[in-house]
């Protein structure tokens, strides 16, 4: 596993040699789960906590971030000496109220051998008791020559017995839940769990009553609730799980017992109804912020008054110290999967690098590690398949083609599609019409054209904005925020105009708040009758005042614009930092940072006719370049 001589008292920090490593191999990875968490310190100190107090918790945070790592890591670090062993037993008195016993590690199956032991004592003496009472009838019917009569009573006699049986195994109880093997305290992950799996279930008995079927206490299941028994109950996407079953939950952690009863109303299993099973539990629920709105106004704020929020982050800061964590996930993924070989030193590099790229963010390293591990996965298979020694570079970046997630995949096909009915331009100039930029899913860009038309309008009072397509509201939105904009830049009062925006052939699942530059832009060009040069794409978001804000995923669509054959994109300045693209598409596409919808028409607006526009804009913002004027028209 690890090639470094470490003592045991150095801290885990010496012992992980990260300045001079050669490949993953010469990194030791933690035993502990929850040492091997990166990047959630907040997290991890608050489950180390919670663990020692024995209080629930709830993770909030995008998937794949490392939520149910952590229930798993609390549960090694709760003490495994309190487990025990949950035995059913059958209740003489009333049969439909099984019992139950709770006792240490080890001892349930101990307690069922002997009873079976007895069980089969009681057996053999019955059968014994059988064999006297046959052959005396028997003996008898011979003595009185009444054969036949002797025969059909020892049949009798026989069948009467044997419908004693089940009275003898009916005293053998069940085990309801082992820890016999069990070196740490349980994990269970109850996500997408029903009612029935979760709290417990009583098997139907198709025989409904009376002695011939299986006994109601063989019956009973245990319930993940109750195996989760001093160990940890985890429930990703809690907000999911039905009320009901949310409010049984509840009951559950305030009791920390609860009875097993058939969960199916017309099952024979509902008239059963054990007696209460220990399920004393540590909840860790978990979910995104939406799926909050669906948990249960009383389990929310019993986790807030017994137990900790948190809320995880899905990004660290790009530092030596962090990109050393990345380092160890690496060898933490490949220690896991088993068969893939360890990393060089170079390969690292580019899944630090793709972690930054990911991260959509300047300075920033992702800590979406779930999809991060399937790239060192998928590189780690293209190695294997070369029998290579080490994944190296070349294998990483082959992965990064194979491993495109099902959006990027889409993204991808989308591009050709649109290439072939040349949906979008990408050259030329047109009137009202602009390539925007949008993402689609986590990070993967599209090119959206928007195109706009503008008439005089037909109606006395004011014209109307008609927006068509599936982001028909971002446009409405987006042309409201600018009219007055363009009213105080241009002079032209839009409602005098029929305004029809369409975004054309919108893709489903298009995030376009993004779109508001583009859309401005379109509608300038419509309303004054200027070309837009179609060798452009732009993305942005439009204040009131006409600034260029922020917007994300900035690297995936410049990619997707240089993937169509775009030749210049406008961006946010302050997205400047943001960028990363991948290394082949530096030369096929010049990025221009733009802070102002001035700065956005003088690149992307044609002609002659643009510079009236852009010195009236300048003008009234009070900022204009010295030598715009001069500059050349495109
Ligand atoms: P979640 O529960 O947030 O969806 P998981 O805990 O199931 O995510 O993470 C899936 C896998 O991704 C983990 O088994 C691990 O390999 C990797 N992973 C995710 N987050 C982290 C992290 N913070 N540190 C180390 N590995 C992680």
């Amino acid at each position: 596993m690890a090639n470094l001589n470490s003592n045991s008292t150095t801290s885990l920090k010496d012992k992980l040699n990260f300045r001079s490593y050669k490949t993953s191999q010469d990194i030791e990875v933690p035993k502990k789960i929850i040492d091997q968490i990166i990047g959630q310190e907040e997290a991890v100190e608050t489950v180390k906590k919670a663990a020692k107090q024995r209080r629930n918790v709830l993770l909030i945070g995008e998937p794949g971030i490392g939520k149910s790592m952590l229930a798993k890591g609390m549960a090694e670090l709760l003490p495994p000496e309190e487990l025990q062993d949950i035995l059913v037993y059958p209740n003489i008195e009333d049969n439909h109220n099984p019992l139950i016993g709770a006792m240490p590690i080890g001892e349930g199956k101990k307690v069922v051998m002997n009873h079976k032991i007895k069980a089969k004592g009681q057996e053999e003496k019955k059968n014994m008791f059988m064999m006297i009472i046959i052959t005396f009838i028997l003996v008898i019917g011979f003595i009185l020559q009444q054969f036949l009569a002797a025969i059909i009573a020892a049949g009798i006699v026989f069948l009467a017995i044997q419908q004693m049986k089940p009275r003898t195994s009916i005293m053998v109880p069940k085990l309801l839940v082992n820890n016999e093997n069990n070196k740490t305290a349980p994990f269970v992950d109850a996500t997408g769990a029903h009612a029935g799996a979760l709290l417990g279930d009583v098997r139907h008995d198709p025989y409904q009553s009376g002695g011939l079927g299986t006994p109601a206490h063989e019956r009973v299941e245990a319930g993940m609730i109750h195996r989760a028994n001093k160990g940890v109950l985890y429930v990703d996407e809690i907000g999911t799980m039905q009320m009901k079953t949310q409010q049984e939950l509840l009951t559950a952690m305030q009791e920390k017992k609860y009875s097993i009863t058939g969960q199916s109303e017309t099952s024979s299993g509902a008239m059963v109804r054990s007696q209460a099973v220990p399920c004393d539990f540590v909840l860790v629920a978990s979910g995104n912020l939406q799926v909050l709105e669906g948990m249960h106004i009383a389990l929310r704020s019993r986790i807030r008054g017994y137990g900790y929020e948190v809320f995880m982050k899905d990004s660290m800061p790009d530092t030596q110290d962090n990109r050393d964590k990345l380092v160890q996930f690496v060898a933490q993924e490949v220690e896991k999967d088993g068969r893939i070989p360890h990393f060089s030193k170079k390969a690292i590099a580019e899944i630090i690098k793709e972690a930054q790229r990911r991260s959509g963010k300047k300075d920033s390293l992702t800590l979406k590690l779930r999809d991060l591990g399937g790239l060192v996965r998928a590189a780690g298979d293209i190695a294997k398949g070369e029998n290579a020694e080490f994944v190296t570079i070349k294998h990483v970046l082959s992965a990064k083609k194979l491993a495109r997630t099902l959006e990027q995949q889409i993204a991808d096909r989308y591009i050709v599609q649109r290439k072939d009915y040349s949906v979008f331009k990408t050259e030329g100039t047109e009137v009202g019409r602009v390539n925007g930029l949008a993402i689609i899913g986590d990070r993967s860009g599209i090119v959206l054209p928007i195109a706009a038309e503008a008439a005089p309008s037909q109606s006395k009072e004011e014209g109307k904005i008609i927006a068509t397509g599936k982001l028909g509201e971002i446009a409405l939105e987006a042309v409201q925020n600018v009219s007055a904009l363009i009213k105080k830049n241009t002079g032209t009062n839009i409602s005098n105009y029929d305004i029809h925006i369409q975004f054309l052939q919108s893709y489903e699942g298009v995030e376009g708040d993004s779109a508001s530059v583009s859309v401005a832009t379109s509608v300038i060009s419509a309303l004054e009758n200027i070309p837009i040069d179609q060798s452009l794409a732009l993305t942005g978001s439009l204040s009131v005042r006409g600034d260029v804000l922020p917007v994300g995923g900035v690297t995936g669509k410049i990619e997707a614009a240089a993937e169509s054959g775009i030749k210049t994109v406008l961006i946010p300045k302050s997205n400047m930092d943001d960028v990363m693209i991948e290394e082949r598409y530096k030369n096929k596409i010049k990025i221009i940072p733009v802070e102002t919808l001035s700065d956005v028409l003088e690149h992307a607006l044609v002609g002659k006719e643009k510079e009236s526009i852009i010195v009236k804009m300048r003008k009234i913002t009070e900022i204009v370049p010295k030598g715009i004027l001069h500059n050349p028209t495109t």
